[in-house]
């Protein structure tokens, strides 16, 4: 029995399926390269913004005809779209060659569910599941020189505009001790680099019985041998503490690289957002983490359109990107989510302000980031070297400490280890360098 998986979405989804891939193998299963040659498919799903959600329906039509032609092919649907019930409603009326749903806390019992969705001929769904996703589970490495790890789940910050809270549920740390044990066998694999992950990691371990906190636990994994290289997202401004700067600056093995999205440039909407930060103290922090790590990059979230947002309002987010000077950013137009505050607000602005805004901001930040970019040429830089270059099988390709891409000329057997790599040229979206040794 083959499988194949789609993916959408965040890192966290990204994680997910390499443990959805990780139990359908231990239960027998092979991947398939292709759709034909699949017996179960696996659309692991997110209802971030309206064009996710856009894409999963897109490829569930397309699966409609595999299932026409092999009554036996089971189509499996899991990740955040499925933790809405008007989804789950509308795929059970309108989409019945669908054979289950199920909650990513169940995936232990994926196995088990094609069993039984291949006896019954309705949908299998599982979507209730009150623990935490389980320990121990096998995990099928998409990559075997980093890995990503989560330390919580879920989220309590209810940001206005965003569903993750009610799709991913209340925020859970995982234990210390198996998120430190989880590392050491990663690096007793020979995984060198190490993603933290979770919606708010600096939050860590404010559910846990004992005292244990996101620096803390920084510094604990900085001390186990054979990781190289120490990276977490996201960070939420408001949780962002002197204690977590002074970690980042003083364990050598954390990168200097911090995803901390602002969302908005103003804080009349970072209030009506409920981030619990302005524009002010998110300035602060940046200045914060610049003072005590000089050559830190910073790459942020940016959402235009939220309802309310003047010109004016604009105008502070155009003028902050330019005060910070991010390194990078991932921009969005305001998505209405079912079931957000946000989407009850009355002044929802227009699709065309949100385009023309969404543009604005991007030539801005492209306009930031290949400055920054060109300024790393005749430099040299560590990089993690990955594999082969996507779009040139004659080079390699792999990322700065400051998470920058960078596709050079180099020997195969640098894969796998860090490298010195002379920048020649930049891009917006990479950099092009020769190794030097
Ligand atoms: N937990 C992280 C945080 O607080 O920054 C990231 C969560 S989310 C997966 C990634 C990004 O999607 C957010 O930072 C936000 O910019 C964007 N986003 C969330 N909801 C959105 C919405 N309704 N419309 C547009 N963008 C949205
Ligand atoms: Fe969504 Fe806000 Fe939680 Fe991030 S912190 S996942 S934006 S609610």
């Amino acid at each position: 029995m083959k499988y194949k998986i789609f993916t959408y979405g965040c890192q966290m989804n990204i994680h997910d399926s390499e443990v959805i891939a990780g139990v359908l193998e231990k239960a027998g299963y092979e991947p398939s390269e292709t759709l034909k040659d699949a017996d179960v498919v696996v659309l692991n799903t997110c209802c971030i913004r309206e064009n996710a959600e856009r894409k999963v329906y897109g490829r569930i039509a397309q699966l409609k005809y595999f299932k026409q032609r092999n009554p036996n092919f089971t189509i499996a649907i899991s990740g955040c779209m499925v933790q809405q019930p008007h989804v789950v409603e509308y795929i059970s009326k309108k989409l019945p060659y669908v054979d289950i749903l199920f909650s990513i806390k169940n995936v232990n019992k994926l196995p088990e569910l094609i069993e039984e969705c291949r006896r019954i001929d309705s949908i299998t769904a599982a979507l209730a599941g009150n623990s935490d996703l389980a320990e121990n589970l096998e995990v099928k490495h998409t990559s075997s020189i980093k890995a990503w790890v989560p330390i919580t789940y879920g989220c309590n910050n209810y940001c206005t505009y965003c569903v993750v809270p009610y799709v991913r549920g209340r925020e859970v740390s995982r234990l210390p001790e198996d998120i430190l044990r989880e590392v050491k066998t990663l690096a007793d694999e020979g995984f060198m680099e190490i993603n933290l992950l979770g919606q708010n990691v600096n939050s860590y371990g404010k559910n846990l019985d004992k005292p244990f906190d996101f620096p803390e636990l920084l510094r604990r994994i900085n001390e186990i041998e054979g990781i190289e290289r120490i990276r977490f997202i996201t960070s939420h401004p408001k949780d962002l503490s002197d204690e977590l700067v002074l970690a980042m600056k003083e364990c050598e093995k954390v990168c200097e690289h911090i995803h901390l999205p602002v969302q908005s440039g103003s804080s009349r909407i970072l209030k009506k957002m409920n981030r619990h930060y302005s524009r002010e103290h998110y300035i602060e922090l940046v200045n914060k983490l610049k003072d005590a790590i000089p050559n830190i990059s910073i790459t942020t979230d940016i959402i235009v359109g939220f309802p309310g947002e003047t010109e004016e309002d604009f105008l502070d987010t155009l003028d902050l990107v330019k005060t910070i000077e991010f390194d990078s950013a991932f921009t969005f137009i305001y998505s209405k989510r079912i079931g957000t505050p946000a989407a009850q607000m009355e002044d929802q602005i227009d699709d065309e302000i949100k385009k023309e805004r969404l543009k604005r901001l991007m030539e801005l930040q492209d306009s930031i980031t290949k400055r920054k970019n060109n300024e790393l040429v005749g430099t040299v830089q560590e990089v993690l070297v990955e594999g082969e270059s996507k779009n040139d099988a004659q080079k390699l390709s792999g990322r700065t400490r400051t998470n920058k891409l960078v596709n050079f000329v180099g020997p195969k057997e640098l894969i796998g280890h860090l490298a010195d790599v002379k920048i020649t040229e930049s891009h917006t979206w990479c950099l092009i360098g020769e190794a030097v040794n």
